[in-house]
């Protein structure tokens, strides 16, 4: 049940070893390449410069949050008004209901855990001890790692341990300069590529990765690792899987009599009809919270507050990711140029609490971070340029920013709102308008705030 990355692989690997079997998607069917509609249109191409609209923007109120719905990827999120669901406390549910599931929307950024993380609950005496530790899941890292290729830099950390990598991508020249002054002046630091599922070359019938940063539009040359890229061509290759889409499972079926649970239903998303299956084995793939609802509602004499729920602990304790963000600005490599846009952030892995424990906060953080030229605004509000001496202007290469990816909700908001030109001037010239374009909103202002404190004592490395 489900198509995502865990249903995906589940297919395959059930198809691959002669199982007859039927994937359930509640979504509707994706083609690999034949329906990534906007995959290779130009940013011209798109209506209202890939914004949505006012009504369209009202729809994803939640999934807006990802700062990822536009013209050109609207298609892979569900309707929130549509989808509704009760956020007592704050919890981005980000969904795609379709075959491929978040396997089409994801990062792709692939980090195995370790036993500092799987022996941190036994550590701080919390919860219940993980059953298993780093050396059973290892193979199992390779397996997948192997098949799906992942690109990354082998550094040699026991708590972060290095996975069957592909040759890993680039870092530009400004993160290369941010990785030597950190190693100079934080030794225990180690600054590198991301990991991730983008194929540096070409691997099992896939093409290599481009570097056009578009991998949310899908990808023409199956260069990025999803379902329909992926698992789901190998378990069709089998001969094996039928796959049906629009396929809402609702429970499972359970028979009190043999104790097991022997089947499912389903309501058909287009007809509204019901449907039971009956199998051997049952494999649920519909997400940690899809697949909490289904057992949840799956409710028989033997498990009255839903299947496997003996303890009532389904359905508690979920946690989302918290995020914080920084950015700041160079002005030196300005003279250096790099090539492509590469679908990868860098890593900066855990290095707090993890050979001495702090007093004040248990367990670790990771940070993500990258280098980019500042965009081709810049030359039109720090300079004020028009016609030819705007396009002199872009041919050189001009300061960088370096950030954190959080700020690219910033960035998204300062495009939407236009500053009237006075104020506009004013923030350029007392010089932290780094792109030109910045101070559009109120949050854009906490940005530059945030800048000024960094240019007056705690500069960004680098
Ligand atoms: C924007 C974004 C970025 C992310 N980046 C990363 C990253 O860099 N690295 C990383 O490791 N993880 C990342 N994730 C998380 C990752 O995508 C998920 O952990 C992963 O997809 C979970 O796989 P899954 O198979 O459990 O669920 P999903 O991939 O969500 O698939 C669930 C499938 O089940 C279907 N389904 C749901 N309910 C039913 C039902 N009742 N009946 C039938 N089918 C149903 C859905 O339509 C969907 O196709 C990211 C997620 C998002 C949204
Ligand atoms: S950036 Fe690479 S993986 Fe992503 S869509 Fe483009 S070519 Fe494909």
């Amino acid at each position: 049940m489900g198509t995502g990355i865990t249903g995906g692989w589940a297919a395959k690997e059930l198809c691959e070893r002669g199982l007859k079997t039927l994937v359930l998607e509640r979504g509707r069917d994706v083609r690999h390449i034949e329906d990534y509609p906007t995959a290779l249109k130009a940013p011209w191409e798109l209506p209202y410069g890939d914004e949505l609209t006012r009504e369209e923007k009202a729809r994803f109120p939640v999934q807006s949050r990802s700062n990822r719905v536009q013209q050109s990827t609207k298609h892979w999120w569900v309707d929130d008004i549509d989808n509704p669901y009760i956020e007592e406390k704050p919890f981005s549910w980000f969904r795609g209901y379709h075959v491929g599931g978040r396997s089409l929307l994801w990062a792709r950024l692939c980090y195995r855990w370790s036993d500092l993380n799987f022996e941190a609950n036994a550590r701080d005496g919390i919860a219940v001890d993980w059953p298993i530790r780093y050396r059973d899941l290892a193979p199992w890292y390779d397996h997948v790692e192997e098949f799906i290729g992942v690109s990354g830099q082998a550094e040699g950390l026991a708590h972060w341990p290095d996975g069957k990598f592909l040759p890993p991508m680039e870092m530009n020249c400004v993160e290369r300069t941010m990785k030597e002054r950190l190693k100079a002046k934080y030794p225990d630091r180690v600054l590198t590529i991301g990991r991730v599922a983008n194929l540096t070359v070409p691997h099992r019938g896939r093409g290599k990765c481009m570097n056009r940063d578009a991998c949310i539009l899908g990808c023409p040359y199956g260069a990025y690792f999803s379902s329909n890229s992926s698992t789901l061509p190998a378990a069709t290759a089998t001969g094996n899987m039928t796959l049906v889409p629009n396929s809402i499972v609702v429970s499972i079926i359970y028979d009190d009599k043999s104790g097991r649970a022997t089947g499912v239903n389903v309501i058909d998303a287009v007809t509204k009809q019901t449907t039971e299956y009956f199998a051997r084995v049952l494999f649920l793939n519909a997400s940690t919270l899809a697949t909490t609802g289904i057992l949840l509602n799956s409710k028989s004499r033997r498990f009255p507050n839903g299947l496997g729920n003996d303890s009532g602990e389904l359905g508690h304790n979920l946690m989302d990711h918290h995020f914080t963000s920084a950015r700041g600005r160079s002005d030196e490599l300005a003279d250096q140029y790099y090539r492509g846009r590469r679908p990868v952030t860098l890593c900066m892995p855990p290095f707090r609490n993890v050979t001495e424990q702090r007093k004040d906060y248990t367990r670790v953080f990771h940070v993500t971070a990258g280098g980019y030229r500042a965009a081709w605004w810049r030359t039109t509000g720090e300079l004020g340029l028009v016609g030819a001496p705007l396009k002199k202007g872009l041919e050189r290469a001009g300061s960088v920013e370096l950030r954190h990816p959080g700020s690219v909700l910033l960035r998204r908001l300062r495009r939407r709102r236009r500053l009237e030109p006075g104020r506009r001037r004013r923030v350029a010239q007392d010089g932290t308008a780094g792109s030109g374009s910045a101070a559009r909103t109120g949050a854009a202002h906490t940005v530059l705030r945030q800048q000024r404190r960094l240019r007056g004592g705690r500069r960004l490395p680098g």
